[in-house]
């Protein structure tokens, strides 16, 4: 096959050569002419302008100075590490600082010589000076055009040294683009070009690089943008449509005894609306004959297991297993607890497997398992060890916290030689635009309604001054005989100083709230399983009235009675988890209370993330602030996703083309499934070439 001009190795690239391209590799992950021409410009800057060292008045903007180097300094001891300059213009002086390519920038800069200087001010200790910024000598010639939108590159001190700096990356992009221009392939039909407003994407890799003006640096953008979230669409579509056209699975038809029994006598409650409207569109995906992949969504406490009891039931009706798969083994104990309670009277043969299950039991599991007799597996990971055989698994529910990939979903699929049905639940609600992206193969359900009678649980931030109100409130709440949590953010449960915070948390509680008036459980992850079990159940049962505890309670445990959650150093958690935190409270029919505990030093995102706690209750609006404070990169599971394909586009920003590229992808596949017709060939292409990497997406 002929190689595309856009896969040749950028050392052919026309000044370049080996060693350069080699150091492009390293530094920056360029390879070939498709790469560098998807380098683009982090940010555009007008370069016509001088500035003078007296007008720089904030740090906010890019400035160009002309001026002379009047002092080098080395500062630090033995091992210089940084220079200081001091350049001074007509006007003033001021300081550019460098830490790192200390040996070739001291080469390259002559005291006396005149510099032209280009970078982003920063203002320390009432003075502006410069960190790396670009500096040239004003005497030598410079060829690049002075458009007011020149692009700029981001580079490095290394790559500057071997003369990859700003400005000779625009040379470089220009050579580039006047031998590739003409083969930049289109890659979406006619109709979607026309449907989605863009224009060509020749046109927008061109413009990208080098805008003719703000207009077409939009339309550019907008371009990209849009590709880089259809692609990864259109993908997910794809395989959405391949699995629904060649997976069969079980149809289970059938709604029977185990179901029917469950639901005259052992549900506890009147199912919610929408627990009602969830059950029916599962029942509908089980009953079709396609193969289920769900997404179930929906708020803490918002009773996502009683669903996901109901949808095993129905896979028991029809002859088949189910199995429940929950992150941690807490969370697998308590759903293996909570479901045997509700099968009371109904006889369905429910069994847990967990890491520390024993050897013994763990056999005898194996066995019943393998003959049918198990009808439903409850567990952690260890449900995806090899030795875990089905004899006719058809429903697979997975209690997830982001922690399950895409990967090791498809590992349960193999239990089974048809397909079992899958549902996925996410313990937290995750923003739309992120859900379309990690979960977009998968059809969504959202619980959004939580059983009645709820109180929202009140949220207040609190001070180290406010100790002892917190603690007096805490005494009336016991009074009135309910329970506390009190929390403490440890990241390393092996770490031993970060447990003496808890440690020592114990100890004042404890001097507070003395023997034998008031029991205290503790728990943490250094706990042996059986005595932080013994804990719980101490709690669980009123025997103690308060549980200090690490986030290992995060997650599933199940106290109504407990009515206030003290969340200390609030400011050391993320939201996700605080919100997981507060939901443990709020359970039961009284009214419950989160108590946000800091530091005064705050950061103004750990200032904005208690506000937001302090603000509302609704889990989807606090997962987007989520998104919009840490951005998609370090939301948790993100590295399975599509994300890393990302260069432009934003899941924060742009939710309105994500939208748009979603619905033109499902139109696409509507109309041509197997993407087969004359005008979807670039598409197909696309998705094969070297460009669309989706090795890093699946
Ligand atoms: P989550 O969605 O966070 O997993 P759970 O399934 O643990 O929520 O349910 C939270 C609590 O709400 C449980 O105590 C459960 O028994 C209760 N619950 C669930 N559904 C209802 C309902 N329809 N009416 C009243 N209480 C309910
Ligand atoms: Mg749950």
């Amino acid at each position: 096959m002929v190689r595309h001009i856009l896969d040749t190795p950028v050392e052919y690239l026309k000044g370049i050569g080996p060693s350069r391209a080699e150091m492009l590799r390293k530094e920056i992950e360029i390879r070939t002419f498709g790469d560098l021409l998807h380098y683009y410009p982090f940010r555009y800057v007008d370069r016509s302008k001088f500035y003078t060292v007296r007008e720089i008045d904030s740090d906010a903007a890019w400035v160009q100075l002309k001026g002379r180097i009047t002092a080098i300094q080395s500062v630090g001891s033995e091992r210089v590490s940084r220079l200081v300059m001091t350049f001074r213009d007509s006007s003033g002086e001021t300081e550019l600082v460098f830490f790192q390519g200390l040996k070739w920038i001291r080469e390259k800069v002559q005291v006396g010589r005149e510099y032209i200087v280009f970078g982003k001010p920063n203002l320390f200790q009432g003075k502006y000076n410069f960190t790396h910024p670009d500096i040239e000598p004003a005497d030598e010639e410079i060829q690049v055009h002075q458009e007011p939108l020149q692009p700029y590159y981001s580079t490095s001190e290394k790559l500057k040294s071997r003369g990859f700096t700003p400005r000779n990356f625009v040379r470089i992009m220009r050579t580039l683009l006047s031998q590739v221009y003409q083969a930049i392939p289109e890659t979406l039909s006619p109709q979607l070009i026309r449907q989605a407003k863009l224009i060509s994407r020749a046109e927008a890799l061109f413009n990208i690089h080098f805008p003719r003006d703000p207009q077409s640096l939009a339309k550019s953008q907008e371009r990209i943008k849009f590709d880089e979230l259809f692609f990864i669409q259109l993908q997910l579509l794809r395989l959405k449509y391949i699995r629904m056209d060649k997976v069969k699975s079980r149809s289970f038809v059938k709604i029977g005894e185990f179901f029917n029994s469950f639901y005259r006598n052992n549900l506890p409650f009147e199912l919610t609306n929408a627990q009602k409207k969830v059950i029916r569109e599962i029942r509908a995906d089980l009953g079709s004959g396609k193969q289920m992949n769900r997404l179930l969504q929906g708020d803490v406490g918002s009773g996502k297991t009683l669903v996901a009891l109901m949808s095993m039931l129905i896979a028991l009706d029809n002859d088949c297993q189910a199995c429940l798969m929950a992150p941690t083994e807490i969370l697998a104990s308590q759903h293996y607890k909570t479901i045997s309670r509700m099968l009371q009277g109904l006889t369905v043969e429910v069994a847990l497997l967990t890491g520390s299950t024993r050897k013994a039991l763990r056999a005898d599991l194996h066995t019943r398992l393998q003959d049918g007799r198990l009808q439903i597996l409850i567990g952690t990971h260890a449900l995806i060890e090899e030795q875990v055989q089905f004899n006719n698994l058809g429903l697979v529910v997975i209690d997830e916290q982001h922690r399950f990939g895409v990967a090791q979903r498809a590992r349960l699929w193999e239990k089974s030689a048809i397909p079992p049905h899958v549902l996925v639940m996410t313990a937290t609600p995750i923003p739309r635009t992120l859900a379309m992206t990690l979960y977009g193969d998968l059809d969504v359900s959202v619980i959004d309604e939580l059983p009645p009678g709820r109180k929202p649980v009140k949220t207040y931030h609190f001070y180290e001054k406010d100790r002892l109100k917190v603690f007096r409130f805490m005494k009336e709440q016991i009074s009135q005989g309910r329970q506390v949590y009190v929390v403490y953010p440890i990241i390393n449960e092996s770490d031993k100083l970060e447990l003496q915070d808890l440690m020592d948390g114990m100890d004042t509680v404890s001097r507070y709230f003395p023997l034998p008036e008031y029991q205290i459980s503790i728990v943490h992850g250094q706990l042996k399983a059986a005595e932080k079990e013994s804990e719980m159940k101490r709690f669980l049962e009123k025997k103690t009235q308060i549980m200090v505890a690490t986030t290992v309670i995060e997650v599933g445990v199940d106290v109504p009675n407990a009515s206030v959650m003290v969340i200390e150093n609030a400011e050391r958690f993320g939201l996700s988890q605080l919100h997981q935190l507060r939901g443990r409270v709020g359970r039961g029919a009284d009214q419950s209370h989160c108590i946000l505990m800091s530091s005064y030093k705050l950061t103004i995102d750990g200032r904005k993330r208690l506000e937001t706690m302090v603000r509302t209750t609704d889990g989807f609006e606090i997962a987007e602030v989520d998104l919009h404070l840490r951005g998609p990169g370090d939301l948790q599971g993100t590295q399975q996703s599509g994300l890393v394909g990302l260069k432009l586009a934003s899941l924060v920003k742009d939710e309105k083309l994500l939208r748009l590229a979603r619905e033109l992808a499902y139109r696409t596949l509507d109309e041509d499934p197997k993407l087969e017709r004359p005008e979807n060939q670039p598409m197909v292409k696309h998705l094969q070439s070297s460009e669309f990497d989706w090795g890093k997406i699946s």
